[in-house]
Parts: structure tokens; C-alpha cells; sequence
């Protein structure tokens, strides 16, 4: 048996990064879902698509930022999701705005206007809260008539700096991101049968940003989500399990919004209902290291998917980091759930210097990531309680 083998991990990774970036809309996602489905098939299931049309975006050809004051730097620089773009070079001072939440409040970024001499703003600049520049989808509300561009933590403090000190930092901008025709690719749904009538939902995002193949994120979690097919048609789970390939991750969670809204008017007795599960259990990012972060809502589940991957750890003999956090983040497909009042969990081996990085390749630690927590996910499918319910979050 190769079902969830660190070896069978790093083949299924690699064949999944060959069909290039898995963009929502673009040829790599077409490719992979039509892989997955085929993989899904193969192991015995009837594997469902589910369409999701959004609004396209280009990222454009340049996305250059070059300091031209104080003195003459280029940064790198990406272009946010659904960043606008300009004709040529556009240039001017650069102005601290402030803190900016990016996918809520999950990450805390510095927020830069670039300003003309003639007072108008042209772009606006990202600066990460840590690590290289990385694209990220832009808040709800931003101006898509300029380019707003992400540069790393390092350069965004240069710019702090030299604010500060008096030196007015200016900048040329080229961007030609913008608006495209409409983005189309599909979430995969497949249904496990399990030795109880109790059904839980297991997802993970296939998708990637435009910049890269993604193993880390999350082509772990994905073939993390095959390999538990596999190992369940061996060992049915002992609950009923619905496995969810989401597309749009990386665009505001707009895949998994997509199928909450849809499964909220499901009628009674569907198995498309999302009110009955026992919990969800969103797999994103197995990174390489010991650190694992596992987010949960409600509390008292919080708590519980704690104590249990740590004695999952435990009595696997893996010397594990865990760290929980509630209320959870907002930035990843377990939100919309959350959102909805569903519990929900997530899980990560966190690896900031890949995330969003064309450097985000295969490797032995992710492998071993993945192979390790299809053991740690079957066991919580089998064994964390039903989750208590909550009403959904309001403003706080
Ligand atoms: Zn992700």
C-alpha cells in the first residue's frame, strides 16, 4: 500500500505543480481539476463539479517599483489581486498612510499612496508583515483605478525610515494589471460513506496565485485530501465524510463562499446541508518544520482540536509545536463557514518564505507534512467530538 507514504506524497506533489500555476480561470487549474477528478475516480468515488463564474483579473506583464529618491533602488515588487494598472511610468512621493488589515485582520500591513506634484494619487504600495514581497488579494473598497503593488517587509521599513527622517522617498510605478473576461473553474466535491450517519466536511484549496505552482500552498493540502481518499476506501472513516477541492481560495475564500451560499438553501435531509455537520476541517499549508498551528471555532472546539493533535502527537511519537488561536483568522476557507455559524477548523504548517514565492517547489518536508497529517486528519475525523453550535459572528 502507498496511500499515505511520504514518497507517494512527494510523486502526487510533484505531477500536480506540473500543470504550472493553478490560477481560478486560468489553463493550470483546468488541468489539475481534471487530474483530481480522474484520481478521485480511480480510488472508487463519484467525484461532482461545482462552477464558480467570478469577474476576471489580469495580472499584467510589469510590476516594477524602483526608488528613484533618496537614492536609486529597485524593489520587488507583485501586483495585488484585482490591482488596476496605468499607461507607462507613473512616479511620484511616497505618503505613510498606515496599518492596513489584509484578508481582515489576519495580516497587518503598511498601507503607502504614491502622490504626483500635481497631488493625485497614482498607485499605492503593500508592505508585507514579514517576509519577501508576496501578492495578496485586495480589501473590499480599494480603488481599482491604480496599480497597488506588494514589496517585502524590509523595503516597506526603508521607506518608514526614510520618511521619518525627512527624505521624501519617490518612486516610478509600472503596472499594467487590470479587469479581464470572466474566470471560470470548479470546486470538486466527493462523498465518503462512513460507519456512522454523523457527517463531517474536509476541505482544502487547489488553487494558487498567479505567481506560482504552490506545493506549500496548497498542493500539500490537496494531495493531503487525495491520499485521504485513498486510505478511506481501505478504511471507511467513522463518520460520513464530504471531501471539498476548492477553487478562488486566493480570491477573498470566493469558492468556498460560493458553496456555503449555495449549501445554506439546501433542503432538509440533503447531503448538501452545512447546518448538521459535526465540524469542518480545512487543510491549508504543510509547510516544512515542527510548528503547527490549528485555529478553531467555537471555543470549547478550540480547545479540543488542541488537546488532541497534541496527543495525536504524542502517541505517534512526533515532537510537535502547537499553537491554537480563537476567535480564528479570516483569510482561509474555514471563514466561511465560520461565517455562516458552522465550527470550523484549520490547520497549517506555516511557511512564510514560500507563501505566494515561485520558489514554492516540492520538497521532502512538505511530503513528510502531508503523509503525516492524513494520519492526524483521519484520526480527528474519526475522533474529535461534535463540535458545540454558536449563532455567526457579528461585528466582533
Ligand atoms: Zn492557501
Amino acid at each position: 500500500m502507498t496511500a499515505g507514504t511520504a514518497g507517494q506524497a512527494l510523486e502526487d506533489l510533484t505531477t500536480l505543480v506540473s500543470f504550472g500555476p493553478r490560477f481560478h480561470g486560468g489553463p493550470g487549474i483546468h488541468a489539475a481539476a481534471d487530474w483530481l477528478v480522474a484520481q478521485a475516480s480511480a480510488a472508487g468515488y463519484a467525484p461532482v463539479r461545482q462552477r464558480v463564474v467570478l469577474s476576471g483579473w489580469q495580472p499584467g506583464t510589469v510590476s516594477d517599483v524602483v526608488v528613484t529618491s533618496p537614492l536609486r533602488r529597485a524593489l520587488p515588487a507583485w501586483p495585488m489581486l484585482s490591482s488596476g494598472g496605468a499607461e507607462g511610468t507613473v512616479a511620484g512621493h511616497v505618503v505613510e498612510l498606515g496599518p492596513q488589515g489584509i484578508w481582515g485582520d489576519s495580516q497587518v500591513w503598511q498601507h503607502f499612496a504614491v502622490v504626483d506634484p500635481a497631488g493625485v494619487v497614482v498607485a499605492y504600495l503593500h508592505g508585507r508583515d514579514g517576509g519577501p514581497a508576496a501578492p495578496q488579494p485586495l480589501p473590499a473598497g480599494s480603488d481599482h483605478t491604480v496599480p497597488h503593488l506588494a514589496i517585502g517587509r524590509l523595503d516597506a521599513q526603508q521607506l518608514t525610515e526614510w520618511i521619518a527622517d525627512g527624505k521624501e522617498p519617490a518612486v516610478d510605478v509600472r503596472c499594467n494589471a487590470g479587469p479581464d473576461e470572466e474566470a471560470v473553474a470548479d470546486n470538486i466535491v466527493v462523498d465518503v460513506p462512513g460507519a456512522s450517519n454523523a457527517r463531517v466536511l474536509v476541505c482544502g484549496h487547489y488553487d494558487t496565485f498567479f505567481n506560482t505552482v504552490g506545493a506549500y500552498d496548497n498542493g500539500s493540502g490537496t494531495i493531503a485530501l487525495l491520499h485521504l481518499l485513498r486510505a478511506w476506501r481501505e478504511t471507511p472513516p467513522a463518520r460520513s465524510v464530504r471531501v471539498l477541492f476548492f477553487t478562488a481560495e486566493e480570491w477573498h475564500l470566493a469558492g468556498s463562499r460560493f458553496y456555503v451560499d449555495v449549501a445554506r438553501s439546501a433542503p432538509e435531509g440533503s447531503a448538501d446541508r452545512i447546518d448538521d455537520l459535526d465540524f469542518v476541517l480545512n487543510i491549508d499549508g504543510l509547510g516544512r518544520g515542527d510548528f503547527l498551528e490549528a485555529f478553531a471555532s467555537p471555543e470549547s472546539f478550540n480547545t479540543a482540536l488542541h488537546l488532541a493533535v497534541e496527543s495525536h502527537g504524542r502517541r505517534v511519537g512526533r515532537a510537535l509545536r502547537v499553537v491554537s488561536r480563537f476567535p480564528p483568522t479570516t483569510g482561509t476557507d474555514d471563514a466561511s463557514f465560520y461565517r455562516a455559524g458552522v465550527p470550523s477548523a484549520f490547520m497549517t504548517f506555516n511557511d512564510l518564505h514560500r507563501l505566494h514565492q515561485p520558489d514554492d517547489l516540492p520538497n521532502d518536508g512538505i511530503a513528510a507534512n502531508i503523509a503525516w497529517t492524513v494520519g492526524l486528519a483521519s484520526s480527528l475525523v474519526d475522533g474529535l467530538p461534535r463540535a458545540a453550535r454558536f449563532d455567526p459572528p457579528g461585528v466582533l
